[in-house]
């Protein structure tokens, strides 16, 4: 006969608020492998306390209590969680079946924290075949009846083919027909070889044990053995296992970490709405990301490609020195340009794509008896492209009209409607500085820049301006689009030079100078910029925001599975399954809504540009970005949720209600 479990004056005192309750005063005993043991008595005597000090739910305040020989004092919670994996198979009178789980799932969860390979399906099939269910595997418990929950409940303790089983008031919730199958079943795995230790207040029930220990008031007030138990038949399954050892398994070799996933998606499914809910602040969060970043690259890009088309590569050359704008240094220090200029530089084919003259004054511009000032524009052929200056009404110059210096115009918004009024101009003459002009185009509009009205303008062929209007014989400046943005720098040399060269200028001589759209261009991206930053933390207020609504849904979904984790750990799970099992949870809760905040998100901003034809760039980054944050978020605000799972103690866990 092996001796199995032993307990030497065991005490039990629970705390209830104030005041105490000794629920065992001094028990000890031994149980030996192979016994069939009832313990009995009034209800409120100790019984349940005493079971679960035998089956490792509980610890002792004080005294000793040894399983195969160890202490259990010297055991750490996750060594003995591996006892109740490895060694004991509970069953209770409220059988603890996961309810959103077929019974072949809820026979087959003791597996998972075993820390074996393997899908074990086949395993539980056969146990459930054992009580008589196996035309019920796929059923959910609450399609079963209370005894055959029961018998689900005893598969599943079977399933890890433990030494012990260990039963509180296993019928108590049964009718008698359902008890005598249960009985019956108790009483095969007994023959079996199986050590059943099993608390019941009835006698008929504790008469299929062969041991009656009956207690009162926390202590055992009788131990008698029945005739017969010798003749058990005991199997010598030697344990085999190393309790010390058991807590150890990996998580990673033995396929308990996919087991987790599944279990999590099966868990958030089963509330489908309540998981779409308390995701939607993720959701919200990930979806205006995606729409902010690709709206904020859409706008980048617009507003780059019209940078572009109005001149970053432009640039322009001017008398004078840059500080000093247009003010003369000292005599003879502006340069003056030429026609010539301007083909030399246009014959810089490499860098340059097109150059312009441009003259600039102003004009006093008479229609009929109305007559208005404005500032007069003599340009070049190329400088319409440039400038984006081609009219959409009407026509540009031609390379004619300005060689032969024809007295043709363009006028600005501003100026047809202080001239025109509501008439159409086009074709109409007007007088510029006294001399007659055709009106052959209406500028596109541009509003303002500063204080200044860019609509405000007549633009004439540069020729005619120079010679006919404004009697100058220079051009004011030279307007150059380069090849590429890349080439700027090299172009501006290159032209200072040129222009250095032919005009016998000294290097460093500040009688003119170049510049670059690339300032404008950085104040504007600076703007994007605020903007965006702007935009993102916004976005980032609400991810927050959506993490503690996860936070709080995890909470209520920990105290609502309270007896589930207790569960989950009496069948084995150690503080870290649970506290993966929780994690793993939040965080497919938090991807799930950062998934389908990511496709709402590209959505919203493709109905955005869509109707109201706003650019949009969708970025993989951000994408890619926005995915990983709402991990990160789950792991973060799931962190305390899942602690306060698994700091759980059995015990309370399966009592709480
Ligand atoms: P039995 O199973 O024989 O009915 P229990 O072992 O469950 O008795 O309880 C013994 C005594 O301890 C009872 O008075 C009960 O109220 C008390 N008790 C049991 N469990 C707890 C607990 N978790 N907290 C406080 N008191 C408890
Ligand atoms: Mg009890």
């Amino acid at each position: 006969m092996k001796q199995m479990l032993e307990l030497i004056d065991v005490h039990r005192t629970y705390l209830i608020g104030e005041s105490t309750v000794q629920a065992l005063r001094g028990v000890s005993v031994t149980i030996e492998q192979g016994e069939f043991v009832a313990i009995m008595g009034a209800s409120g005597s100790g019984k349940s306390s005493l079971l679960q000090i035998l089956g490792l739910l509980d610890n002792p305040d004080k005294g000793e209590y040894r399983i195969f020989g160890n202490n259990v004092n010297t055991m750490t919670e996750d060594e003995q969680a591996g006892v109740r994996n490895n060694v004991a198979g509970f069953v209770f009178q409220q059988f603890h079946l996961l309810k959103r789980m077929s019974i072949v799932e809820n026979v087959r969860l003791p597996h998972i924290y075993s820390g074996v390979a393997g899908d074990f399906r086949q395993q539980a099939v056969e146990r459930l075949r054992q009580v008589g269910l196996e035309e019920r595997i796929d059923h959910t418990p609450n399609q079963l009846s209370g005894g055959e929950q029961q018998r689900v409940a005893i598969a599943r303790a079977l399933v890890r083919d433990p030494l012990i089983i260990f039963a509180d008031e296993p019928t108590g919730n049964l009718d008698t027909k359902n008890s005598v199958e249960i009985m019956k079943i108790f009483k095969g795995l007994h023959e079996e070889g199986k050590t059943i230790i099993m608390v019941t207040h009835e006698p008929d029930i504790a008469a299929y044990a062969l041991r009656v220990i009956t207690m009162r008031d926390g202590v055992i007030i009788s131990d008698e053995r029945k005739p017969g138990f010798e003749a058990a038949a005991v199997a010598e399954k030697e344990s085999g296992f190393d309790i010390h050892g058991s807590g150890k398994a990996s998580l990673w070799q033995d396929g308990r970490f996919i087991g987790f996933i599944a279990q999590a998606f099966q868990s958030i499914l089963a509330n489908k709405m309540r998981s779409f809910l308390s995701v939607l602040g993720i959701l919200v969060g990930v979806a205006s990301v995606i729409a902010m970043i690709a709206l904020g690259e859409g706008a980048k890009a617009a507003m780059q490609e019209q940078m572009k088309s109005m001149g970053s590569n432009l640039l322009s050359i001017r008398g004078g020195s840059a500080k000093i704008r247009g003010a003369a240094q000292g005599a003879g220090a502006v340069a003056r340009f030429t026609f010539i200029d301007v083909d030399e530089i246009t014959s810089l084919r490499t860098l340059v794509k097109s150059a312009a003259g441009v003259v600039t004054g102003s004009g006093r511009i008479v229609f009929g008896n109305k007559n208005w000032s404005s500032s007069l524009t003599g340009a070049g052929f190329d400088y319409g492209m440039m400038r984006a200056m081609i009219p959409s009404v009407g026509r540009w110059f031609t390379r004619e009209e300005i060689q032969t210096r024809e007295k043709v115009a363009i006028i600005g918004v501003t100026v047809v409607k202080e001239l025109f009024g509501s008439t159409n101009p086009l074709g109409k003459t007007i007088k510029i500085n006294r001399i007659n002009f055709t009106v052959i185009g209406i500028a596109p509009a541009k509003g303002f820049s500063g204080p200044q009205d860019e609509d405000d303008v007549v633009i004439v062929p540069v020729t005619t301006a120079m010679y006919r209007v404004l009697g100058k014989d220079y051009l004011s400046s030279i307007f150059v689009e380069v090849a590429s943005p890349a080439l700027i720098e090299q172009a501006k040399s290159q032209i200072s030079t040129l222009i250095i060269k032919r005009h016998r200028l000294k290097e460093g001589d500040d009688s003119f100078n170049i510049r670059d759209m690339t300032e404008i261009q950085k104040m504007l991206s600076s703007t994007t910029q605020t903007m965006s930053l702007l935009l993102g933390s916004i976005a980032a207020i609400s991810l927050v925001v959506g993490g503690i609504g996860i936070m709080n849904i995890m909470l209520v979904s920990v105290t609502e599975r309270t007896r589930e984790i207790g569960l989950r750990k009496a069948i084995g799970a150690r503080k870290n399954d649970i506290m993966l099992q929780f994690l793993v949870e939040s965080v497919g809760l938090t991807i799930s809504g950062g998934f389908i905040g990511v496709l709402a998100g590209i959505g919203t901003s493709l109905v955005l540009s869509y109707f109201a034809g706003w650019a949009v760039k969708t970025s993989l980054m951000s994408v890619v970005l926005a995915t990983a944050f709402s991990a990160l978020i789950g792991i973060f605000f799931g962190l305390w949720p899942a602690r306060k799972a698994a700091e759980l103690k059995p015990l309370e866990a399966l009592r709480y209600e």
